[in-house]
């Protein structure tokens, strides 16, 4: 796919959008992605790029090493992240538990997978040489070596890209080559940011995937659609978010009129934001009543 494409690497659609949003994850408080999309899709990516590959390996390296805590890089959040995406594996009826976790981050997953039964293999360019020897586990290996390493006919039963898909340079390739490790009657998950939820509009420039080293922004439709030349048999959508602090399902209803005239005769000074949340709101429930619950999804789908 390409970004700098003047139509959507999705659809061709030829009226793109372009907006400045602001970059969650930056230093500076003012920070501004641009993003386009299409609204012909729903498909939505930053272009121009503001990271180089290069630049957003030494970010995500000094981010893992340095652990800033209570974020996304926590140690112990990061482990009842993993167990909460484990349960979906294990919902996924599968008997031999083997596993490829690609952009493996610092190797939770893969750590606590192995804790559980799973002979788990984790890859990412980030990984320093020195976890690479202190794995103790016995069905654990964390390696920075790239797919193209592993023997040619290793393949898995789970190959999972846990925030993985959106920071892809070019996702075709490799998900070209992670289906390809998928055995037959295996499964590919994948988990990224919901471009169409409730949450991407009451937020509108303001929401949290906006972020400097996302390149693209999928939706069940949209990620489907681009896994379509993959003649999966099966495909399986999340019905919730694996984060300990989210509650969400994937349905969403809006609020009537008269919850909202409700809201405005308890707080009347805040009309204007009441009802643009409620137009916000029911137009989410309109567009993706089945998913638009979820801020965050996860897809498998199955060989
Ligand atoms: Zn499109």
């Amino acid at each position: 796919m390409n970004p700098a494409s003047s139509t959507c690497p999705l659809c061709q659609h030829d009226a793109i959008i372009e907006m400045e949003c602001i970059a969650c994850d930056a230093d500076q408080a003012d920070k501004t992605v641009s993003v386009r999309t299409c609204p012909a899709c729903d498909f939505a990516w930053q272009w121009p790029l503001e990271r180089t590959v290069e630049q957003s390996n030494a970010f995500f390296q000094h981010a893992y090493e340095n652990k800033r805590e209570a974020s996304y890089f926590d140690t112990h959040l990061r482990s009842q992240i993993s167990n909460l995406q484990l349960g979906f594996l294990n919902e996924l009826d599968i008997e031999e538990k083997t596993l490829l976790d690609i952009g493996c981050g610092d190797g939770n997953f893969a750590t606590e997978a192995a804790k559980n039964g799973w002979t788990a293999l984790g890859l990412d360019p980030a990984i320093p040489p020195e976890k690479e020897q202190q794995t103790t586990l016995a069905h654990l290996k964390l390696t920075s070596a790239s797919l193209e390493h592993l023997p040619p006919d290793e393949k898995f039963m789970c190959v999972t890209m846990w925030d993985v898909v959106e920071h892809l340079p070019d996702p075709e390739p490799m998900l070209k080559n992670a289906w390809d490790r998928v055995a037959v009657g295996g499964w590919l998950i994948l988990e990224t940011g919901n471009y169409q939820s409730a949450e991407r509009l009451l937020c509108g420039r303001g929401w949290w995937a906006w972020q400097l080293d996302h390149r693209w922004y999928f939706a069940p439709p949209t990620l489907l659609q681009f896994l379509k030349s993959f003649d999966y048999s099966e495909s399986r959508l999340a019905d919730r978010v694996f984060r300990p602090w989210s509650a969400k399902k994937p349905t969403f209803r809006a609020p009537s009129f008269f919850q909202t005239s409700l809201s405005i005769a308890k707080r009347p000074w805040r009309i204007s934001a009441i009802l643009s949340e409620h137009g916000a709101k029911r137009q989410a429930a309109a567009k993706w009543p089945k998913w638009a619950g979820l801020p965050i999804f996860t897809l498998a789908i199955r060989k």
